[in-house]
């Protein structure tokens, strides 16, 4: 069915914040990165059963592509100068999903060598507790990252260099 036939007659009124909010938040394109237990989990949301594809979120294999990254597992202090690389290399306006109590805050692992969640590091938009969380987690979490996506201002403004996109804490 195309526009035509759906709209008929009538119009939309809408502002272009909530266009670019929009398809934004409808195609969220994950970097295909993982690094530990939660990272099967996440792996298991793309595959047939949960299908995150359907949702608009489909794995990049470039961080260069990727507008979202999820930190799923635990990060050690040898790998967070890889995982800042990477993050710094995606395009803005790049999103952070903390997946698991591992990228939360540790979890289980107090030691020496594990970072103690990563928003010590990245801006983290959305945290998605579990040890593991299922793939129903990782999707809710999504969702709450959609919703706060599309409560952004200025997205066309700062898309068109006109001041800075304004986010919600
Ligand atoms: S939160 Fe649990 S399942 Fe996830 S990486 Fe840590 S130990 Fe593994």
């Amino acid at each position: 069915m195309g526009v035509e036939q759906t709209l008929g007659n009538n119009i939309i009124v809408t502002s272009l914040d909530k266009v670019v909010n929009w398809s934004r938040s409808r195609s969220m394109w994950p970097m295909t990165f993982g690094l530990a237990c939660c990272a099967i989990e996440m792996m298991a949301a793309g595959a047939a059963r949960f299908d995150l594809d359907r949702l608009g979120v489909l794995f990049r294999a470039s961080p260069r592509q990727a507008d979202l990254i999820i930190i799923a597992g635990t990060v050690t202090k040898k790998m967070l100068p890889v995982i800042k690389t990477v993050y710094e290399q995606m395009p803005e306006p790049r999103y952070v999903i903390a997946m698991g109590a591992c990228a939360c805050s540790g979890g289980i692992f107090d030691t020496y060598s594990v970072v103690q969640g990563i928003d010590e590091e990245l801006p983290v938009d959305v945290y998605v507790p579990g040890c593991p969380p299922r793939p129903e987690g990782l999707l809710y979490g999504l969702a709450k990252l959609q919703e706060k996506i599309m409560k952004e201002r200025n997205s066309f403004g700062a898309a068109i260099g006109i001041g800075e996109r304004i986010s919600e804490a």
